[in-house]
C-alpha cells in the first residue's frame, strides 16, 4: 500500500512527497481509508506511530471541497476540531496540519492556555477552517464569543485517555454540546479503558475501532 492508493487531493499529496513520507504507517493505511468515508473511529494509538497524519490527511481531503481561495473570514469557517490534553502536543499536531495543508487553501491555527488571547482571537478572526485546542482554553474563547463552532463537521480527541486523566472531562462535555449534532468523530487513545469507552458511547456513532 502507498499514499498514491488513498487517492489523496494532489495539493495534499504533494506535501506527503515533499515530508518524504514513501510508505503509510499501520495506523494510517487502517485509518485513512475509513475516515476518508466520514464515519467515526476510535483509535489505538500512542504517539510516534503516525497517527497525527492518520487523522488530518483524510480530515484535509474532506475538506477540500469546501477550501476556498478567497481571503474573506466568512469564507473560512472553523469546519475541524482537534482536541488535545496539552500545549506541546497541539503544537506538535499544528505543526504537522500546517505542513500537510500548506498547498491548499486550508487555514490553521492552534489555541491553548497560558499565553496571550488576543494572537489567538486576531488568528481566528481572520478565518480558520481547522483548529487545534486544548480544552480550557477554547472554551475561554467560547466564551469571549472569539469562537464560532457552529459549522464543525469534524472532532477530533487526541489522546483522549490523556485528557480524562487531566480532568477534562466536564470541558470535554461542553464542548461537543455545542457542535452541530451531524459531525464526524474520532477519537484517539493509548489504551481503551472503561471511561474511555464510556466517553466514546457518550458521543459517537457506531465507531470503527481500528487497532495497530
Ligand atoms: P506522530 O505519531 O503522528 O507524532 O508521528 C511521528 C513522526 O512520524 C512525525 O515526525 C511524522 O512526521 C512522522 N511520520 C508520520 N507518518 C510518516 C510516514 N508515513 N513515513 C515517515 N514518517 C512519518
Amino acid at each position: 500500500i502507498t499514499f498514491a492508493d488513498f487517492g489523496l487531493h494532489p495539493s495534499i499529496q504533494k506535501a506527503i512527497d515533499e515530508q518524504g513520507y514513501t510508505k503509510p504507517t499501520p495506523i494510517q493505511a487502517k485509518a485513512i481509508p475509513v475516515v476518508l468515508t466520514g464515519v467515526d473511529v476510535m483509535g489505538a494509538a500512542q504517539t510516534g506511530t503516525g497517527k497525527t497524519a492518520g487523522f488530518s490527511l483524510p480530515i484535509l481531503n474532506r475538506l477540500m471541497p469546501l477550501a476556498s481561495e478567497s481571503t474573506s473570514p466568512a469564507r473560512h469557517p472553523v469546519r475541524a476540531l482537534i482536541l488535545t490534553p496539552t500545549r506541546e502536543l497541539a503544537d506538535q499536531v499544528a505543526a504537522n496540519v500546517f505542513v500537510y495543508a500548506k498547498h491548499t487553501p486550508l487555514r490553521s491555527t492552534v489555541i491553548y492556555g497560558g499565553v496571550d488571547m488576543n494572537p489567538q482571537t486576531q488568528a481566528l478572526r481572520s478565518g480558520v477552517e481547522l483548529v487545534i485546542a486544548t480544552p480550557g482554553r477554547l472554551l475561554d474563547h467560547v466564551q469571549q464569543k472569539t469562537i464560532n463552532l457552529s459549522q464543525v463537521q469534524v472532532l477530533v480527541l487526541d489522546e483522549a485517555d490523556r485528557m480524562l486523566d487531566m480532568g477534562f472531562l466536564p470541558d470535554l462535555q461542553r464542548i461537543i454540546n455545542l457542535l452541530p449534532a451531524s459531525r464526524q468523530n474520532l477519537l484517539f487513545s493509548a489504551t481503551f479503558s472503561p471511561e474511555i469507552q464510556k466517553l466514546a458511547r457518550s458521543f459517537m456513532v457506531q465507531p470503527t475501532l481500528i487497532e495497530v
